[in-house]
């Protein structure tokens, strides 16, 4: 028999939950499902800025795949997608090809530098696994280094982190809080560590509720991060950042660590795809398509779905994300068995929790504002959510967050 193909591109939150929901909406033999991903394991991008920070093991963040899925019903193929030839229905990998009748591209985003100078070459981001292992590894590289050498050169403690969106809150949230055991582990004045925070907009947290952005920085501040509000990165050296705030001549922050979290944009296979796209993201009809292509389901970061209150796209979030990826399965399903009654996507946006360390939080949920013990206890919730919904009552217990207290 000829069963319909199903391919997945990318196993996280987008990806990995349609695969999990799938196989529970369709029997062996109603489709040939394919999942592929570059790595074996899933990463939860949601809690890198804490690997990244060295204050949550890289392994606490991924597990792996072959756990939550039904190998009867969907197979699992590591490799990294190349291209999308829509009109051939066919996808290029590193290792080979596939061919598909239905297809969801959820391969998530990347980081935007927005072509300025250097900081590819000598900038970090938050954005694998093994990326943030090497912010982890770098920092701590730097305070070895530093307690090692004689002539001792201060500029390696200093950290810059590029933008204040949520990326960099949380991330600076982390930092504030390891800094202080780096310190004592290699023995160094905790005076000597400088943390910059670059920011461009006029706030911390543009758009942002602006009594909870002052809660978030004022916290961040007492603990060490010195702001840059208003003032852009220009230019990223070996030597640190140039910066400057509106026409000022731009002046160089020295720094051992530099790390990009001013923006992020679609998958680089969107591009080499030739799909219309915004900065990587391709805007999709009501049911999650793509114009014209109507057998291409894109979710998550390679996604954009226009809020028609201000007809500007929702943010990238592994909230929408999944809410995608529960829809998209049951659309696919539906269309399988041949029932046709497709569903329209609306985004229900819950909220929005940025954490501030690992006991400290601001947010706000389903319209009420969270600060401190409230906010960061939410945020758990919502990490362990992200775990029950793809894994259930086993993964939770296995990789949930606990520390309550
Ligand atoms: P992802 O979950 O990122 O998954 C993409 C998958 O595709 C990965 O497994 C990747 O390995 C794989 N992949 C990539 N390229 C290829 C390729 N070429 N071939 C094969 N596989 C590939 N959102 C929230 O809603 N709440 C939060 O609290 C929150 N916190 C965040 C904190 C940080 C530090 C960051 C960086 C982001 C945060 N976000 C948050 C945003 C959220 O993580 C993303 O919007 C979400 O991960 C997007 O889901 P996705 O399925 O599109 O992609
Ligand atoms: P972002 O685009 O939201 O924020 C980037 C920030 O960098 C902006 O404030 C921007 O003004 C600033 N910036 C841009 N260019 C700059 C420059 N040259 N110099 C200095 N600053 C500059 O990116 P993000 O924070 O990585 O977030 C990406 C997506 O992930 C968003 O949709 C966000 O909502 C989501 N996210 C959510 C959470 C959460 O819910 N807790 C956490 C992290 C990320």
């Amino acid at each position: 028999v000829n069963k319909p193909k199903v391919v997945i591109l990318g196993a996280g939150y987008g990806g990995l939950l349609t695969a999990v929901r799938l196989q529970k909406l369709v029997g062996v033999n109603d489709a040939e499902i394919t999942l592929i991903n570059k790595n074996d394991y899933h990463y939860e991008t949601t809690w890198l800025h804490e690997a990244s920070a060295g204050t949550l093991h890289h392994d606490r963040v991924r597990y792996n795949i072959a756990d939550v899925i039904n190998r009867s019903k969907v197979n699992f193929v590591q490799d990294s997608v190349e291209e999308i030839k829509a009109d051939e229905k066919k996808v290029i990998l590193s290792n080979g090809e596939v061919t598909y009748d239905y297809l969801v591209v959820a391969l998530g985003g990347e980081s935007e530098t927005f072509g300025i100078k250097g900081l590819k070459e000598n900038a970090f981001t938050i954005t694998s696994v093994d990326s943030s292992r090497q912010i982890r590894e770098h920092i701590e590289y730097q305070f070895a280094t530093y307690s090692a050498e004689a002539d001792k050169q201060e500029e390696r403690l200093s950290i810059v982190v590029g933008g204040a969106g949520f990326t960099g809150i949380e991330f600076l949230g982390e930092l504030v809080n390891r800094i202080p055991q780096l310190c004592k582990e290699y023995e160094i004045e905790q005076s000597k560590v400088n943390i910059y925070c670059v920011e461009a907009a006029p706030m911390a947290l543009p758009g942002f509720d602006p009594g909870l952005v002052s809660y978030a920085t004022a916290l961040l501040e007492k603990k060490g991060v010195e702001f840059n509000i208003g003032t852009a990165i220009k230019e990223c050296t070996p030597e640190g950042v140039l910066v400057a705030k509106g026409d000022e001549e731009p002046r160089l922050i020295k720094a051992g660590t530099v790390v990009w979290a001013a923006g992020v944009r679609g998958n680089e296979v969107i591009e080499k795809s030739g799909f219309e796209n915004i900065r990587g993201r391709v805007t999709v009809d009501s049911h999650l398509r793509m114009p014209a292509h109507e057998d291409i389901f894109i979710l998550g970061d390679c996604s954009a779905v226009i809020n028609e209150e201000n007809n500007r796209p929702f943010p990238p979030t592994a909230q929408i994300a999944m809410q995608q990826a529960v829809l998209t399965a049951k659309n696919i399903a539906s269309l399988i068995q041949g029932k046709n009654d497709l569903k329209e996507f609306t985004f229900d946006n819950k909220g929005t929790v940025c954490s501030l360390g690992e006991h400290d939080a601001i947010g706000v949920v389903f319209g009420k504002k969270l600060t401190g013990f409230s906010a960061s206890f939410m945020k758990k919730v919502i990490d362990n959510r992200a775990l029950f919904m793809i894994g259930g009552i086993p993964l939770v217990l296995k990789k949930g967050k606990f520390n309550i207290f």
